[in-house]
């Protein structure tokens, strides 16, 4: 086994994004904790056993996001068992497609406590514990297209993404004279689970079962359409973007929001 780089905890990591950018830092030399909902186990320990192969040491913590206590002894653990903890990803999220005016408060509520309660509790634990340590740090969250432009259908998930943005840029102030960087990655459309119900298998956008109102559904489709680059977003591909945040080159660099989006956020 190589020299660690550090230890990193990626959330929601069970799948998509978070499985990927997990096992990216697994390559990079992290040790890594893995999180996700109880009901994700089996994934996580799928994901788990990929990391081993790569010769780096993984832990399993599943737990809730949106639960303060959950969250803390999640910091708690991995440190327990890493022996440490230098870099947090708060990735898990949720989306709920609907129109304002069909809309729950219940949706606005769990999506709301997941993609920004969730990232705020995470970023908390992992600063008490990164100042604690004195060695800085990098915190690093998901926010998305929709944390730059408001999307229809989306209004909470819009709003839970502009959110963490906020708190982002808060961190990352406060935290800067602790050698601690805050940012963020906005991805575009990428294929994961999350969107599948969005995407055909080629990646094409598919809303019409999901958008009734064809106002909102010209505009989101003429969205996509116009991506200038031509690609189906992959996991790897923000994946990749994470790895620079955490590495140490990325020292200076503190407070953004990084569209990975084929360039669908100029428009
Ligand atoms: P995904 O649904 O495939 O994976 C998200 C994971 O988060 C799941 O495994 C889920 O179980 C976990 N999760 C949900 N609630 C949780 C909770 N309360 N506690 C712990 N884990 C929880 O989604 P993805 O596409 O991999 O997205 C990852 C992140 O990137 C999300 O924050 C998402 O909003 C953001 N994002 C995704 C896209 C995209 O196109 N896929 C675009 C923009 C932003």
């Amino acid at each position: 086994m190589s020299i660690s780089k550090g230890i990193a905890l990626i959330t929601g990591s069970a799948q998509g994004i978070g499985r990927s950018i997990a096992l990216r830092l697994a390559r990079d030399g992290f040790d890594v904790a893995l999180n996700d909902l109880p009901n994700k186990d089996a994934k996580l320990e799928l994901v788990a056993t990929e990391i081993e192969r790569l010769g780096r040491k993984v832990c399993v913590i599943p737990a809730d996001v949106t639960v303060n206590e959950q969250v803390k002894e999640m910091v708690n653990d991995a440190v327990t068992k890493l022996g440490g903890l230098d870099v947090m990803v708060a990735n898990a999220g949720v989306v709920t497609l609907a129109s304002l005016v069909s809309s729950t408060v219940e949706s606005w509520d769990h999506t709301l406590s997941v993609n920004a309660r969730g990232p705020y509790l995470c970023y908390k634990y992992a600063a008490m514990q990164m100042i604690e340590q004195g060695r800085g740090g990098r915190i690093i969250g998901a926010s998305s297209i929709a944390g730059k432009m408001g999307l229809p259908y989306n209004s909470s998930y819009t709003a839970s993404k502009f959110a963490i943005r906020g708190l982002t840029q808060a961190a990352a102030v406060e935290l800067g004279q602790y050698g601690i960087t805050v940012n963020t990655y906005a991805p575009g459309a990428i294929q994961t689970p999350m969107t599948e119900a969005m995407m055909d298998e080629s990646g094409n956008a598919d809303y019409a079962p999901l958008v009734d109102d064809p106002c909102s559904r010209k505009w989101m489709m003429s969205l996509l359409e116009n991506v200038p680059i031509k690609h189906v977003g992959q996991p790897e591909d923000i994946a990749s973007i994470v790895s620079y945040l955490a590495s140490k080159e990325a020292h200076f660099i503190t407070g953004q929001c990084i569209s990975v989006d084929g360039g669908i956020s100029m428009n």
